[in-house]
C-alpha cells in the first residue's frame, strides 16, 4: 500500500486535528511521508458568496480569505509548526497547500508574493469555486442552481480545471470530478470535458491524485472509473490521497482505490518520496500570459 499521504487538513483551517495528532497517526501508521494541504482560497468577495453563510455555520470559515494577507497569516504559525515537529520525527513532513486558482493577474501577483514569503514545498490545484457572470459559486452552490444555470457552471468547472492544469504551478490535481458531491457531472454528455481536461493535464506534466474521501457518500474515489481510465490511457502519473480532516481518515480506503485503479488500467504511479522539491519550486517561475 501506499506508504505517504500529500493531501491532509488541520485545525486553524477546516481540519479536525493538529499537525502533532496528523503526524502520531502516521507514525503509527508507518508512513515514510506526511504533507499538510491545508485551503489556500483567496478571493476579494469570497464572503459574500452564498455558500459563506453555511461556513460560518459549520466552523470552517476559516478556509475563506478575501486578501492575501490574511491566508498569509493563517500558514505563518501552520508552517512554523511544521519546522519544530520536523526536528522531533523521522517521517518527512512537507509543507503543502491545496489551492483555488483564479486566472487573473491580480491573483497571480498575490499568490507569487505568498509563495515568497511561504515557501511551500508542493502544490495541489483543485477548484471547489466557480467564478461565472461576476458571481463566485461553491460546489455545493450548484445544487440549488437551475438546469440551465447548472450546465454553464459544470462546462466552467472543467474549464478551470484545464486553466489550473496548465498554469505552472501545480503538482498534481485534487477531486477532479468534485461536482459529483453534490450529484452533478455524472451523465456521459460529460465525458468530453474529461477527456479535454485529461489531455491538458497530460501535456503540462501535471499529476492526478485518486481521491479517496468521496467513499464516505458514495462507492468510489474522485474521480471515476470513467475518468481514471482516461488517466491510464494517456499515461497520466498519479497518487492516492485521502484528503484526511481528522487523523482517523488517513490512509482511508487506499486499498481499494489501489485495486479500482488496477482495474481500470492505470499502471503510472508518482512516487513524491523521489521529488527533488527544488526542482519543482523552479516549476513556478512562470508569468501568465
Ligand atoms: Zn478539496
Ligand atoms: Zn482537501
Amino acid at each position: 500500500m501506499q506508504n505517504f499521504s500529500l493531501h491532509t487538513h488541520t485545525i486553524g483551517f477546516d481540519g479536525r486535528n493538529t499537525e502533532e495528532e496528523m503526524l502520531q497517526k502516521a507514525e503509527k501508521l508507518g508512513l515514510k511521508t506526511i504533507g499538510f494541504s491545508n485551503h489556500f482560497i483567496v478571493y476579494p468577495t469570497i464572503k459574500e458568496s452564498k455558500m459563506y453563510q453555511y461556513a460560518l455555520k459549520g466552523g470552517y470559515d476559516a478556509i475563506y480569505a478575501s486578501s492575501f494577507v490574511e491566508v498569509i497569516n493563517r500558514f505563518r504559525p501552520h508552517y512554523a509548526k511544521i519546522d519544530k515537529l520536523r526536528e522531533k520525527t523521522n517521517v518527512k513532513i512537507l509543507k503543502g497547500m491545496e489551492v483555488d486558482f483564479f486566472p487573473s493577474q491580480e491573483w497571480w501577483n498575490g499568490f507569487q508574493a505568498a509563495l515568497k514569503i511561504l515557501k511551500p514545498d508542493y502544490l495541489i490545484g483543485s477548484a471547489h469555486f466557480i467564478e461565472y457572470n461576476n458571481t463566485l459559486y461553491n460546489t455545493h452552490d450548484l445544487k440549488n442552481a437551475s438546469y440551465d444555470e447548472q450546465q454553464k457552471l459544470l462546462h466552467q468547472y472543467w474549464q478551470n480545471e484545464r486553466n489550473a492544469a496548465s498554469c505552472g504551478l501545480f503538482d498534481f490535481m485534487a477531486h477532479l470530478d468534485l461536482p459529483k458531491k453534490v450529484g452533478l457531472g455524472l451523465e456521459s454528455q460529460w465525458q468530453e470535458e474529461e477527456q479535454k481536461t485529461i489531455a491538458t493535464i497530460k501535456e503540462n506534466n501535471v499529476k492526478v491524485e485518486l481521491n479517496t474521501s468521496f467513499f464516505k457518500f458514495g462507492a468510489e474515489p474522485y474521480p471515476s472509473p470513467r475518468i481514471m481510465k482516461l488517466l491510464a490511457e494517456y499515461n497520466v502519473p498519479v497518487l492516492i490521497s485521502d484528503d484526511a480532516h481528522d487523523s482517523k481518515r488517513l490512509t482511508d480506503h487506499f486499498e481499494q482505490t489501489e485495486q479500482m485503479a488496477k482495474d481500470c488500467g492505470i499502471k503510472n504511479y508518482w512516487k513524491p518520496l523521489n521529488i527533488d522539491v527544488l526542482n519543482l519550486k523552479k516549476q513556478r517561475d512562470f508569468s501568465i500570459i
